[in-house]
């Protein structure tokens, strides 16, 4: 099953050029599509125009079915809420005077229709999903190791149970064992949960384990785009 639906998107910051041009691609269910190519080519705009903070120039993309450009306020609101997104920086975007177990809540409180007991409840399940203990919960973010803050932003974008998680080089900024571990952990996470992953990195040496797919943009066109083991091995 397809959740979301990439079809011939381009994108112009400034009209004459084109910064993404005839991109087309889909996400499917317990699927991770890797996303990759230089800096520059393109990677964060498209996961831009996915998560609804750019609309494509040209082209559409549907999330389960629904024109994500031409929906706006609460329908905007519904179809977003249903894809999770992790970045470089998650953990230490996390708010410094907050709790972690606010923070893992937040998306929660903001959604509405969850009780204090139901939200504090989800946080523990979460915090056990990515193997830190539950005292975590009542800590502040300085309290943590870089790898803890990440995985509680991982928490935190899981936490609406999304059917689509965006990560953008989720673990780049992660010495090398924790990155593993993290790694580890979303591929297992994918496996209980189903979401469909567009997983975005400059670093072809964590493609091949954590993708089934891959996409390889260069100056902003689709140059590849394929079965993992088939592109990487293709002479
Ligand atoms: P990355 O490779 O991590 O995506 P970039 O250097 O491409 O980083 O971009 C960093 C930020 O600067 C992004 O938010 C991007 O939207 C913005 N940006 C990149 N190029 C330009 C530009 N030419 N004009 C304005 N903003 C830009
Ligand atoms: P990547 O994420 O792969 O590094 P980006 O999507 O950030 O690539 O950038 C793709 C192209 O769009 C680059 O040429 C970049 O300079 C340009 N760009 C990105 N953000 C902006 C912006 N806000 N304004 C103008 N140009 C931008």
């Amino acid at each position: 099953k397809r959740i979301a639906v990439v079809q011939d998107v381009s994108v112009s910051y400034k009209s004459g050029t084109f910064a993404v041009e005839h991109i087309s691609f889909d996400l499917a269910v317990g699927r991770t599509r890797a996303l990759v190519g230089e800096s520059g080519a393109g990677k964060t705009t498209i996961a831009k125009v996915i998560s609804g903070q750019l609309a494509p120039t040209l082209g559409s993309v549907l999330i389960e079915g629904q024109d994500l450009a031409k929906a706006h306020g609460r329908r905007k609101r519904g179809i977003l809420s249903h894809m999770g997104y992790v970045f470089q920086d998650s953990g230490s975007a996390l708010n410094p005077r907050k709790t972690v177990a606010w923070s893992i809540a937040e998306p929660m409180s903001v959604q509405g229709g969850f009780s204090e007991a139901e939200r504090r409840a989800r946080v523990l399940e979460l915090l056990d999903q990515v193997e830190l203990p539950a005292d975590v919960a009542d800590r502040f973010p300085h309290q943590l190791s870089g790898g803890q803050r990440q995985r509680v932003g991982i928490a935190r974008a899981l936490s609406l149970n999304p059917s689509l998680l965006i990560a953008d080089e989720p673990t780049s900024s992660l010495d090398v064992t924790v990155q593993r571990r993290v790694l580890d952990l979303l591929r297992r996470l994918q496996q209980e949960h189903g979401f469909a992953c567009l997983f975005i990195t400059h670093d072809l040496g964590i493609v091949q384990e954590v993708s089934d797919v891959i996409t390889v943009l260069r100056h902003g066109r689709i140059v590849e785009s394929g079965a993992t083991d088939r592109v990487l091995n293709d002479p």
